[in-house]
């Protein structure tokens, strides 16, 4: 049985990864090299708390995947010997005003009747883990079961893991169509020819809308990085202002994100770096002397209602994993699992029919 998987950032990768496991024979095809997308681009913080997401289906996809990602960060690592900078590291989010310090205890409230953890710490609270503080700071919630992978360390030990378990691998080549015979998936068309294969998924990220009638569309995001002298930094801070990571390894502080649609814009703009600087220097002060190592963006891939695509297409053996926005980094694990769940066991579950592409039928 060939699957061919369009698209080789973290969520065709963690796909491709779990059938080989099974035994497939799994082509990853991408337009650039495999590894790169969104995904090498994002914070890769694991925060499904510290965003703010309301109770419902998509919480519970996201906590899901969370509680996940231990086991699923061990695996890789234990196959790869590839670090991916995982850290539990807890995430605060600071409050700038009476205001932002009344709706995120709020949430927390909510978030505990649910039985999630959390706490409101007072900014003498908060200066015990960072100080100086931005002096608009008045306290924050720590959610400590939130924290982050390092992006980019964990596309190159997935793009390990496929390679040691033999996956076809296709860079620099642009899947044009996908094509069926009598409503069942056949191939796909490429620029450089055609290829067959048994089943296909469409992980082509905020390029999906190109390959399969479903609303993707991309929300770019600009991101920087700075250096890692003086004071260390062991928690993220995510405030409405900017999120600022410190890597496990203590290589930089990543900074991110402006959110902008823009379409595929390319480039860094000043007004989105100084919003960024500006945000990470509000929060933590002493910033403004660190080195500015690396300015880069993304593109999110996102839908009108800003939840994933999961599952089957109108096309019998063709099926979709996009659409993850904000929050593909955090949703990999599980979204790997639904995917091989759907194909391997036939299993429909609460996840494929919310998350499905029905809800955009005209
Ligand atoms: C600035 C920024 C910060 C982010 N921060 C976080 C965060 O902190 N936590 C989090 O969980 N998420 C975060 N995200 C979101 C997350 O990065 C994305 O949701 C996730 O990476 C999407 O993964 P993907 O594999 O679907 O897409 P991608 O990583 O974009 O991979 C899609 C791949 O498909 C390929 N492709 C496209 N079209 C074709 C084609 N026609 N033929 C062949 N190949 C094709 C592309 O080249 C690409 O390699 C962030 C995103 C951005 C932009």
């Amino acid at each position: 049985m060939k699957v061919i998987i369009i698209g080789g950032g973290i969520i065709g990768l963690s796909i491709g990864r779990s059938f080989l496991k099974k035994g497939y024979s799994v082509t990853i095809i991408d337009k650039d090299e495999i590894g790169r997308g969104a995904s090498w681009t994002s914070g890769g913080m694991l925060a499904p708390q510290s965003e703010g997401l309301d109770k419902g289906v998509f919480l519970d996809l996201c906590i899901e995947s969370r509680d996940m990602y231990r086991g699923f960060i061990e695996e890789i690592e234990d196959e790869t010997g590839v670090e991916t900078g995982y850290w539990e590291s807890g995430i605060v989010c600071p409050a700038f005003s009476e205001d932002e310090a009344d709706l995120l205890k709020r949430r927390l409230e909510i978030y505990r009747s649910e039985g999630l953890t959390g706490k409101w710490l007072d900014r003498k609270e908060l200066e015990e883990i960072y100080s100086p503080l931005g002096s608009s700071i008045l306290g924050g919630v720590l959610y400590d079961r939130d924290g982050q992978v390092d992006s980019r360390a964990i596309l190159k030990a997935l793009v390990t893991s496929v390679k040691n378990l033999n996956a076809e691998i296709i860079n620099n080549c642009r899947v044009l169509e996908v094509e069926e015979r009598d409503g069942i998936f056949s191939g796909i068309k490429t620029e450089k020819g055609y290829i067959e294969g048994d089943l296909c998924v469409v992980c082509a990220g905020a390029w999906s809308g190109q390959i399969v009638d479903i609303p993707v569309y991309p929300i770019k995001g600009e991101m920087l990085a700075v250096s890692t002298e003086g004071r260390p930094l062991d928690k993220i801070f995510y405030s409405s202002k900017a999120y600022i990571i410190p890597r496990k390894d203590r290589s930089r502080i990543v900074v991110g994100a402006t959110e902008e649609n823009v379409g595929f814009k390319e480039g860094n703009t000043v007004r989105g770096i100084k919003k960024l600087l500006e945000g990470l220097v509000s929060s933590l002060p002493d910033m403004e002397y660190r080195d500015l190592i690396e300015i880069w963006y993304g593109y999110r891939p996102s839908t009108p209602d800003l939840l994933p695509v999961l599952g089957k297409t109108k096309i019998e053996d063709l099926y979709i994993a996009t659409g993850h926005h904000r929050n593909g980094i955090l949703l990999a694990p599980v979204t790997a699992k639904i995917i091989s769940d759907l194909i391997v066991e036939r299993k429909e579950s609460v996840y494929t029919q919310t998350f499905s592409y029905k809800r955009f039928e005209r």
